[in-house]
């Protein structure tokens, strides 16, 4: 499906369904502006027929009329979908195509929130990867995220790091705290993001450590062998652990090969499954090109799991280990749909499998895994919105980056720029008046 041509402008892009809406289309220079002594002819196509309609029966004449050198569309779209628009002059010489717009409609649910790109789970110089916290924050912007976590392996320091490094600047990227948690004896990895307060340090004493999850362990019902009960366990006190953090704690990459297996056996994946005591499953994880299989192996496993009625909320993460090695970073992240971007929004949208997780290698089209609606209007935010708002943000990581190498000027003209990518989104919404 191609994106709508750079020569026309309109918005809002996104309406709600069932109502009456109202688009501004304006035709960029040079291209002459649309004049109220031409008409226009405009044609609605929903993307999903109805019972026995074919796509040309479906189509519906939208009324037009035109002010100030753009044209107005008012039209009723039809239920949660996406509609292409084609628009026509015409004139004595017969038709002339001007050009194809695409309105996505949603049902009120979806249209009260507003999506945010975001990546869960990346390392800094501070454990195994390659540049400085502030570095890696100024970089995710750069790539459109709206929102990021650095965990480092075993570390909560770094994250706040980063959020330091940024403290006196205007910023609309959200940096938030995390780490990787490893617990002593457990092969499970698990993210802590958010969390107010790192868990490693309660890793410490090894021995305290056994007897807290033994405890918890107690209280669970399972048939696990005692190693993997252990580890089960162990993971579980974690999930609390970060809960208790005020996180969001996220079951990482089982299926990821290391050492000739998979990180996590069986009989423990089945029982994450199986108590979904976790907050979110990394459906898409961080693997190298020869690693996909192990990506492919999570999205069959959240579809297997979902088809026995589980709900199962998911994250897409690029684990990366650098942001200027051309791999992994930006290649997977998180579009999440929530009223806002404080911490509880977020929580509660992925919780409320309000998210999906979005692989974006370079030189392929974009794939999204997750709930049905949620993945359709995704795939319409990156054809049609993402571009923009991406670009915006390049402007802010450059200058993020600026910064942080000690050019505070950055930080007046990040002030500037503050809430432009919230202003484009509310022009998309059509809610920039309210
Ligand atoms: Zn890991
Ligand atoms: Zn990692």
């Amino acid at each position: 499906m191609t994106q709508t041509p750079e020569t026309i402008s309109y918005f809002p892009k996104v309406v709600p369904a069932d109502r009456l809406s109202t688009i501004r289309v304006a035709v960029l220079e040079p291209s002459p502006p649309f004049d109220s002594s031409d008409s226009y002819e405009v044609a609605a196509y929903p993307m999903e027929e109805t019972a026995g309609q074919l796509h040309a029966e479906s189509k519906k004449a939208v009324k037009t009329w035109c002010a100030d050198g753009s044209l107005f569309l008012s039209h009723e779209f039809i239920s949660e979908q996406e509609h292409l628009l084609k628009i026509e002059k015409i004139s004595a010489c017969g038709r002339q195509p001007i050009g194809e717009i695409r309105i996505y409609s949603l049902s009120k649910d979806l249209y009260a929130l507003r999506p945010f790109k975001g990546d869960f789970h990346m390392h800094s110089s501070q454990s195994d990867g390659k540049e400085p916290p502030a570095h890696v924050a100024a970089a995710c912007r750069r790539i459109g995220l709206d929102f990021m976590a650095l965990t480092d392996h075993r570390k909560h320091a770094p994250s706040l790091e980063a959020i330091a490094a940024f403290e006196s600047v205007p910023l609309d990227i959200m940096m938030f705290p995390g780490e990787e948690v490893h617990s002593p004896g457990n092969r499970v990895h698990i993210i802590n993001f958010g969390g107010r307060f790192g868990i490693t340090p309660f890793f410490a004493d090894e021995e305290a450590f056994r007897a807290l999850v033994q405890q918890r362990g107690r209280k669970l019902k399972n048939k696990l062998e005692p190693r993997e009960k252990e580890q089960y366990a162990a993971s579980v006190w974690c999930y609390d652990k970060i809960r208790e953090a005020g996180g969001l704690a996220i079951f990482c990459h089982p299926y990821w090969v290391e050492r000739e297996r998979y990180n996590v056996s069986e009989p423990l994946i089945a029982q994450h499954f199986e108590d979904c005591l976790f907050d979110a499953y990394e459906v898409i994880g961080g693997f190298h090109r020869h690693q996909i299989e192990s990506n492919c192996l999570q999205v069959a496993r959240y579809h297997e799991e979902r088809a026995k009625g589980k709900k199962i909320p998911i994250v897409g993460v690029s684990d990366a280990h650098g942001c200027e090695s051309g791999e992994l970073f930006g290649w997977y992240y998180t579009v999440l749909f929530a009223k806002c971007l404080q911490l509880p929004d977020i929580v509660r949208s992925v919780k409320s499998l309000q998210s999906v997780a979005v692989e974006a290698l370079p030189g392929e089209a974009p794939r999204v895994h997750g709930p049905m609606r949620q993945v359709k209007l995704a795939h319409f935010l990156l054809r049609e919105i993402f571009p923009a708002h991406d670009t915006l943000c390049k402007t802010e990581g450059d200058l993020m980056m600026a910064f942080y190498q000690g050019d505070k000027t950055a930080a007046s003209q990040l002030a500037q720029l503050q809430g432009q990518t919230k202003d484009y989104m509310d022009r998309v919404w059509g809610s920039e008046e309210k």
